[in-house]
């Protein structure tokens, strides 16, 4: 099929292709060009216009949950009812992917959903977003998550945690996920078994996220050389210089932060009651005070989401993307972190996350043209998933 829109942004933070089109056959971009040329090329091709539109690539959720019902009202009917769960996880995935989210990065899920959605996905019972999985998180006995059931495992002292890890892998996690801060509190596990942690999914060929925020946390974990810290709230500009030396990128997922902070806010107005935000309020203002410098530094910035809007009826990943820009870097940089950088991180960015002749084809069509205001990330057109139009 051929998709012609008004212009083609590759994902790579320059390339727009005014006036393009893109061929897609056999799941992959067979070739990217001028409307009239790809016609020549693929006579009786089946042709989709979207006039006043653009097709980038489909967004990466490098940082997403997979059927978290912890903060459900009726939580007890989803920790007791595993297949209830499944279903709610999989609705979910389907809205994650029909908002233009062709990729998500699953970063700890309960009872082994995130490999259970991605095997029935691959088996064709379920059409979602491409899914990489990390399984159970891993924290320290009492740590960040660690009430979250069946999402996290309790681990202390170096071999625990490399049997932890070693588990994870026996049960078909991509990646895997360590949590190692809460809130304002220094490094929750010991620098041993950070280094532990880390080197033991390098020894099992596994990528690596750390949950970490603040201080201490970070320094240790950028010592420990996970491959990508997730939150890292109150970064610093020597951090994250430190992690671009050491090929360490950043999900700062500012959408989760302000998400929070906002519905607070509304909770406190409503009830007429002074709430205490702890730490979240400051958490979203110092990502708005701090976001561009951090950018600037060159450290690979993707886009996470931590897929904390139940409700909301469009994307989390281009709701990140409007903050990035909002804070300070141009639209087609906030693209690449929600594309081809999501894709290198992931270890795919050979074939993966730009419109790029052989690359997968997972495209997004938007209304309007993101370049100049990326809101309209939020406009979905139209959705292509492993070259299937949705
Ligand atoms: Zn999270």
């Amino acid at each position: 099929m051929i998709l012609a829109a008004d212009r083609v942004i590759a994902g790579d933070g320059k390339t727009v292709l005014e006036g393009a089109a893109v061929c897609v056959r056999g799941g992959r971009i067979e070739a990217v060009g001028p409307l009239e040329t790809l016609r020549g090329q693929f006579p009786g091709e089946p042709e989709h216009a979207y006039p006043g539109a653009s097709i980038l690539p489909g967004l990466i959720d490098m940082h997403v949950h997979i059927g978290y019902y912890y903060e459900k009202e009726d939580a007890a009917a989803y920790r007791e009812n595993p297949m209830l769960l499944a279903l709610f996880a999989a609705d979910k995935m389907k809205k994650t992917l029909q908002a233009g989210v062709t990729t998500v990065r699953d970063v700890s899920s309960p009872l082994g959903i995130a490999q259970t959605l991605k095997k029935a996905e691959q088996k064709g019972y379920v059409r979602l977003p491409r899914i990489v999985t990390s399984g159970q998180g891993i924290c320290m006995t009492g740590g960040h998550g660690w009430s979250m059931t069946g999402a996290v495992c309790e681990c202390d002292g170096e071999w625990e945690i490399r049997k932890a890890v070693r588990r994870q892998v026996r049960d078909g996690a991509d990646w895997i996920k360590v949590l190692t801060s809460e809130g304002y509190r220094g490094c929750e596990l010991a620098q041993s078994e950070l280094d532990a942690a880390a080197d033991e999914c390098r020894r099992m060929g596994r990528r690596s996220a750390v949950h970490a925020g603040y201080g201490a946390s970070l320094d240790m974990a950028i010592q420990a050389g996970f491959d990508t810290i997730e939150h890292g709230t109150a970064l610093t500009r020597e951090q994250a210089l430190l992690m671009k030396e050491k090929g360490i990128a950043w999900t700062p997922t500012i959408v989760a932060f302000t998400y929070i902070r906002d519905k607070m806010a509304q909770q406190a107005a409503q009830s007429g009651l002074e709430l205490d935000f702890g730490y979240i309020a400051e958490a979203a203002d110092i990502y708005a005070r701090n976001f561009k410098e951090l950018y600037d530094t060159g450290v690979t910035v993707v886009t996470g989401t931590d897929q904390v809007m139940d409700d909301a009826p469009t994307s989390p990943v281009a709701r990140e993307c409007r903050y990035m820009v909002e804070y300070g870097i141009s639209p087609l940089q906030a693209i690449e972190c929600a594309t081809a950088n999501g894709a290198a991180v992931l270890g795919m960015g050979h074939e993966l996350g730009q419109v790029r002749e052989g690359y997968l084809a997972d495209l997004l069509v938007v209304a309007g043209n993101p370049v100049q205001d990326i809101a309209a990330l939020e406009q979905v057109r139209a959705v292509v998933s492993k070259g299937e139009l949705l």
